[in-house]
């Protein structure tokens, strides 16, 4: 990057273009929401609860976080986000990788090992990645997914971010939300008494 050029522009000029960048790159995806949102609505999202919700004024985190799907989904390469955004950028949206070669089950055993070991800062995105992703599951599904499957996604969440705990209260509190929200509406068997399954984490 030009270096004349970089000094010149702003933090949000910055993010914006971060913005620009995941668009283009998911453009040809979409959620697997019934309505088929459009993939860009997810990486605004995570980054906009870090902003909103954890207060998070980091620019390489926000930028991280609109892009974060962009190694795992897209033909983006880490050598290219190092030369738009930095070596930091580049770090935190690997942290944010599975790796593809590696089966589902196995990725998402994976995702629960490696929390607690990762970064402060990926452990903000993968928080807020978790609250969207929720919500996301609580109230837009998958169409094809079960009830059952619904609530076992959220039990995995619930695995994941026990391990990013510490790093900021806004954004546990709103995900503690989100879960308690989600296994009320998904599972009727703990209707009643909502904290007895929480004490299980
Ligand atoms: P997927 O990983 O295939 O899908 C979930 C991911 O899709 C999310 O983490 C999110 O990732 C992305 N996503 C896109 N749109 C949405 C949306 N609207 N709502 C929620 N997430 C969305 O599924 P699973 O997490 O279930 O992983 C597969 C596992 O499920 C396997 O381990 C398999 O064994 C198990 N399975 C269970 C079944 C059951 O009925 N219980 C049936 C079949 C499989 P991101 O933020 O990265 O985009
Ligand atoms: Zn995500």
């Amino acid at each position: 990057m030009d270096a004349e050029w970089e000094a010149s522009i702003t933090d949000i000029a910055q993010l914006l273009q971060a913005i620009e960048f995941s668009a283009y790159k998911h453009r040809a995806q979409k959620r697997k929401d019934a309505d088929a949102s459009p993939y860009i609505n997810h990486p605004i999202a995570v980054a906009s609860l870090l902003a909103t919700v954890g207060g998070v004024t980091d620019l390489d985190v926000l930028i991280a976080a609109v892009l974060h799907d962009t190694l795992e989904d897209t033909e983006t390469s880490p050598a290219e986000l190092e030369e738009r955004f930095g070596p930091e950028v580049r770090a935190l949206v690997e942290e944010m990788t599975d790796d593809k070669r590696l089966p589902k089950t196995e990725r998402k055993r994976l995702q629960i090992e490696h929390a607690p070991g990762n970064s402060a800062k990926a452990k903000l995105i993968k928080l807020a990645d978790k609250i969207a992703n929720v919500r996301d599951v609580t109230l837009t599904p998958p169409s094809d997914w079960s009830l059952e499957r619904r609530v076992e996604y959220l039990d995995w969440t619930r695995d994941v971010t026990a391990g990013c705990r510490g790093v900021n209260p806004g954004l546990e509190i709103c995900y503690d939300e989100a879960l308690a929200g989600g296994w009320l509406k998904l599972d009727p068997k703990i209707e009643n008494e909502p904290l007895n399954r929480v004490s299980t984490g």
